[in-house]
């Protein structure tokens, strides 16, 4: 169906939900406009408005898969650009507290690239469609309601050169990131204030760009387990033949912002190649350091009333801890998700679509659906980090059952292949995770895996970041 029917949508946030949310809009709008508040770099280069761009970036095989067929050639000008695409299983080492995964080809493909370039190639696809519009250094302040409050007619926005100016709009999709406004925007139209729920497990990452030769592996992955172990690093060698060096500690244990402390923390993995490859390169990117890496979900579905014409995707409405490197191939799956239901209305309702009334109601429940696995996933873990931190010394049944059935998987994806692929797929989203309770590696979990050895005390500190809050 390529017939445009609605007049205009408006994209808050030009990060990969607020390109991927315009390639999809792009099918059903006359007219999209992707308003960014930073000025945007020509190619790939930082900004300040997505400061996560400086530590690896993993893309999930699912959502890579995805982004192929909304941007056909993606992978191929991404390969260009000089992004080693690679087999997970083969080309990467993989340690656990298990000991290190022997390599061997999975079948999973795995493309390293750094965040700026997958962002940058992107906006120039997107850009280069003729119904979407980007207007950077467009700070959004607000959304433009009808006389009511009941519906979303477009947005405020405030730019130096023309001050505040309203840009009405049929559909306004909030992307704006994890630190997002639309809840203070819901609450100033009357709404009632959505719940947010935080689950923290006090981790940060700290990065430094190396340049060195050429390595046995394209990837890296160390990887840690609650609550014992917090420490652990992510490597990818990317574009330019650069290496991304991310060091991660959770429970508080985080890796240092300076570069001796820095190689400290590195050393202190005792991982023979993340060492060889620090010994043989130089590093240049001076260390950046993100600790803003909590859980995050904004129950919008739940809420009693909610606007027509409004939409929060990507980390606005659920951001997930990193580790599990989700976030990207959420956005994509909710983008795609966001296309269907358009189609779906525009077959129902004849050629002009007819009134979008209802569709954001109904679509909203749809995203709080699509994040529903990847959060369970992301915070099983954190749960762990954080009933340590507040100081307790047992898990709740249920969680340390999930710990210690997960422990003894961990230690079966080292010494069977065949669970190592199950995880790799699982952990790229192409298998759901109960794959991983099948009855066959159910069997060896029970009766051939085994757990780690409880070590003397747990290396975790309470912080005031502790916490699985409702707010
Ligand atoms: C340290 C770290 C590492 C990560 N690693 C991975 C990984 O390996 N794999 C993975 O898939 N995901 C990873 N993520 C998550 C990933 O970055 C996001 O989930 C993904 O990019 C989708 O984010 P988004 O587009 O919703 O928000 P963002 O990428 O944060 O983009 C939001 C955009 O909105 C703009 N904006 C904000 N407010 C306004 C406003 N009022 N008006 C106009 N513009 C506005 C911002 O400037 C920004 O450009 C990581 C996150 C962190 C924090």
């Amino acid at each position: 169906m390529t017939d445009r029917r609605w007049r205009r949508a408006a994209v808050v946030g030009g990060g990969i939900c607020g390109l991927v949310a315009a390639r999809v809009l792009a099918d059903h709008f006359e007219e999209v406009v992707l308003l960014e508040r930073d000025a945007l770099p020509e190619g790939a280069e930082p900004r300040k408005g997505v400061p996560q761009a400086r530590h690896v970036h993993g893309l999930l095989a699912r959502g890579s898969g995805h982004l192929e067929e909304l941007f056909p050639g993606l992978r191929d000008e991404l390969l260009a650009a000089g992004a080693p695409l690679f087999d997970h299983g083969d080309m990467a080492s993989t340690t656990v507290w298990a000991g290190t995964v022997p390599r061997t080809k999975v079948g999973v493909p795995a493309h390293a690239f750094s965040r700026d370039l997958l962002e940058s190639t992107l906006r120039r696809r997107v850009a280069a469609l003729p119904q979407v519009a980007v207007r950077d250094a467009t700070p959004v302040e607000g959304l433009q309601w009808d006389a009511t409050a009941t519906r979303v007619d477009g947005v405020v926005l405030n730019r130096a050169a023309t001050g505040t100016e309203v840009l009405p709009a049929d559909l306004v999709v909030d992307a704006s990131g994890r630190f997002s406004a639309l809840p203070d925007w819901l609450e100033k139209a009357g709404y009632p204030r959505p719940r947010t729920t935080v689950v923290d497990a006090g981790l940060a990452y700290s990065t430094q760009v190396f340049e060195a030769p050429p390595q046995s592996f394209l990837g890296l992955q160390q990887m840690n387990s609650a609550p014992h172990n917090p420490r652990g690093t992510f490597v990818a060698r990317v574009e330019g033949d650069r290496w991304v060096v991310t060091l991660f500690g959770a429970g508080g244990d985080h890796p240092p912002k300076d570069s001796d402390g820095w190689l400290e923390f590195a050393k202190g993995l005792g991982n023979p190649d993340l060492d060889g490859l620090i010994a043989s390169g130089s590093a240049f990117s001076g260390v950046h350091h993100f600790s803003r890496t909590e859980n995050r979900r904004t129950e919008y579905a739940k809420l009693a009333r909610w606007p027509d014409r409004l939409i929060a995707l990507g980390d606005s409405a659920c951001a997930f801890n990193p580790v599990f490197g989700q976030g990207m191939t959420v956005a994509v799956l909710e983008a795609l998700a966001l296309g269907e239901a358009l189609t779906r209305r525009r077959s129902r309702c004849g050629e002009r679509g007819g009134e979008l009334g209802g569709l954001a109601r109904r679509f909203q429940r749809k995203v709080a659906g699509i994040v529903r696995l990847p959060w369970l996933m992301s915070i099983s873990e954190d749960l762990v980090w954080h009933h340590y931190r507040e100081g307790r010394t047992r898990l709740p049944l249920l969680l340390g059952a999930s710990n210690w059935y997960k422990q003894r998987l961990v230690h079966l994806v080292v010494h069977d292949p065949q669970v190592f692929r199950t995880f790799l797929r699982v952990y790229h989203m192409l298998t759901p995770p109960t794959a991983m309770a099948a009855p066959r590696i159910l069997a060896k979990a029970l009766f051939r895996g085994v757990s780690p050895k409880k070590p003397q005390a747990a290396r975790v500190s309470a912080g005031p970041d502790a916490r699985q809050a409702r707010r």
